[in-house]
């Protein structure tokens, strides 16, 4: 479910330097949390930080693009199957 929202895009995404990353996580955890980003890299949550959003990061969009035609691909060899 947490994964499903993720891949719809309304997943938590956070923002690292203006930067504008994705995440599997469907709502913001708890502050201290450390969450992966799709990119590779982790961050580590707090609702202090406040920073707008300058440009989207390309790696994270790439990688969901990716799971998002995966996800596709997984579907339609199940309903090959039936
Ligand atoms: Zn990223």
């Amino acid at each position: 479910m947490r994964l499903h929202k993720a891949l719809e895009g309304y997943g938590y995404r956070p923002v690292i330097g203006g930067v504008w990353h994705r995440t599997f996580w469907g709502v913001q955890p708890p502050d201290g949390t450390y969450v992966d980003l799709l990119c590779g890299g982790s961050y580590r949550v707090s609702s202090r930080k406040k920073t707008c959003a300058i440009y989207v990061c390309h790696a994270c969009e790439a990688v969901l693009a990716e799971c998002r035609s995966r996800l596709a691909r997984t579907h339609q060899d199940v309903n090959a199957w039936r």
